[in-house]
């Protein structure tokens, strides 16, 4: 995925970093001196910002910064948001790597301290009210940052002034905008800690996942940073795009049964392509190129719409096969949509792969227990591209068994989005985003 994985805003990002990482290596070095480096994370984080703590659509939050490979750990619960606790270790560790190898920089800023104001004494637990909240040295946003806490985390107010409270953060006093602060704790404490952004590959202890026979591509996790972030997942999978992953198959059914209907492999096939090359447009526009223009859009507006989400791919080519790519939506999302155009030529409108009305199909787990799930999803994905004004094929549904649907946990859609005449210009993508988009809504109650 290279650089294709990075937004503009992490490279200037990185630049205003450098201070801030500098600051945490002094830290390291007093808190060894003083022996409180037990639960000490240095955490790279913005010395520069001009206004104190920072409110969360201004900023990339903490554990967005590059913390090398993240396996989200996953394991149980597939329908409820993703768990962090793994990832959030994975990445802590990385970071500590990554400290290590800077103590080596020398110190480049002085802590400038202001008047510190008068506090009132007091004496409770405060909590953190918004994401990115800079804990800092004195009462100054100039003043060194010692660390950035997100929404739910608590801390120990000895002091309070209007402007400033003075808390005591690890074992060490520190100061902290009162506005950003609150007796009361937060309603919604599962928000605060999402799992980190970044890359996510096939751990192989997920079930699964020694089905998969490409697996050595990534996907990318990206956080949505507005107010109204949701802590939901969606899975955004641009359909094909994986070279020499037609000529690798695969298991259809991980019980190696046959398919109960035809397609793109026939009936009664027990392997299919890892992963087709899709078809051309007749335009002469290959359907991957058109996939991933649609995936990246409708990325855009799930991220604005407060959705985190997980990219499949965001290239020409990602080395994840089918079944890898269900594994990792079903470990770390919350809903898995696969973008696809139809090889027909009569431009007759969209549709979704339907879970096969066959009772040995039906009956056969991971589909048992998550098939309903799938056409719910994939009815509110119809019904928002059709109030989007999208031609729909039929009812919107056409029965088909797929490697997807067959390895799926989390509610999971094949989405034919037209066919090989049908417009894929800019403007028709961006119709069918926002149809995507209010399906989704739709789905989770949004
Ligand atoms: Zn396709």
């Amino acid at each position: 995925m290279g650089a294709g994985r990075n937004r503009g805003s992490r490279n200037r990002k990185k630049e205003k970093i450098l201070a801030g990482k500098t600051a945490a290596v002094i830290l390291t070095a007093l808190l060894l001196a003083t022996g409180c480096q037990s639960r000490y994370q240095p955490i790279e984080t913005s010395a520069a910002q001009p206004e104190g703590p920072v409110s969360p659509a201004e900023t990339d939050a903490v554990d967005k910064e590059p913390g090398g490979v993240i396996q989200t750990g996953n394991t149980g619960a597939p329908q409820g948001p993703v768990s962090s606790e793994t990832a959030a270790a994975e990445t802590s560790a990385a970071r500590e790597t990554e400290t290590a190898e800077t103590e080596t920089e020398p110190a480049e800023t002085e802590p400038t301290t202001q008047a510190a104001p008068e506090f009132a004494a007091v004496d409770e637990t405060v909590y953190i009210t918004g994401n990115d909240v800079n804990v800092r040295l004195s009462c100054s946003t100039s003043s060194d940052v010692v660390a950035t806490l997100n929404r739910g985390a608590s801390v120990k107010r000895t002091g309070y002034s209007e402007e400033w409270s003075r808390v005591v953060y690890q074992e060490k006093e520190c100061y902290i905008a009162s506005e950003y602060l609150s007796t009361e704790a937060p309603e919604t404490l599962a928000a605060a800690q999402p799992a980190a952004e970044g890359e996510v590959r096939l751990d192989p202890s997920w079930k699964y996942a020694e089905f998969s026979k490409i697996n050595s591509g990534a996907a990318m996790l990206y956080k949505a940073e507005g107010a109204n972030r949701k802590g939901i997942t969606v899975c955004v999978n641009a359909g094909h795009g994986t070279k020499g992953g037609s000529s690798v198959k695969t298991l259809c059914h991980p019980d190696g049964t046959q398919k109960v209907t035809g397609g793109s492999t026939a009936a009664g096939a027990t392997t299919a392509a890892a992963v087709s090359s899709g078809m051309t447009f007749a335009d002469g526009t290959a359907e991957p190129k058109v996939t991933l223009a649609m995936a990246l859009k409708l990325k855009a507006k799930l991220l604005a719409a407060g959705y985190d989400v997980l990219m499949i791919r965001e290239s020409d080519d990602v080395q994840l096969d089918n079944i890898a790519r269900t594994v990792i939506a079903n470990n770390a999302a919350n809903c898995h949509i696969a973008l696809h155009w139809d090889s027909t030529t009569n431009d007759k409108g969209a549709f979704y792969m339907s879970v096969p009305g066959n009772s040995t199909y039906r009956n056969m787990e991971p589909v048992k227990s998550h098939w309903q799930q799938h056409n719910a999803l994939g009815e509110s994905l119809i019904s928002g591209l059709k109030n989007a004004g999208v031609k729909i094929f039929s009812n919107g549904a056409m029965e088909m068994d797929l490697t997807q649907t067959s390895y799926s946990t989390v509610p999971s859609v094949d989405i034919e989005l037209g066919d090989k005449v049908s417009d894929h210009s800019d403007g028709a993508l961006e119709t069918l985003a926002d149809g995507l988009l209010a399906g989704v809504n739709a789905y989770f109650g949004q």
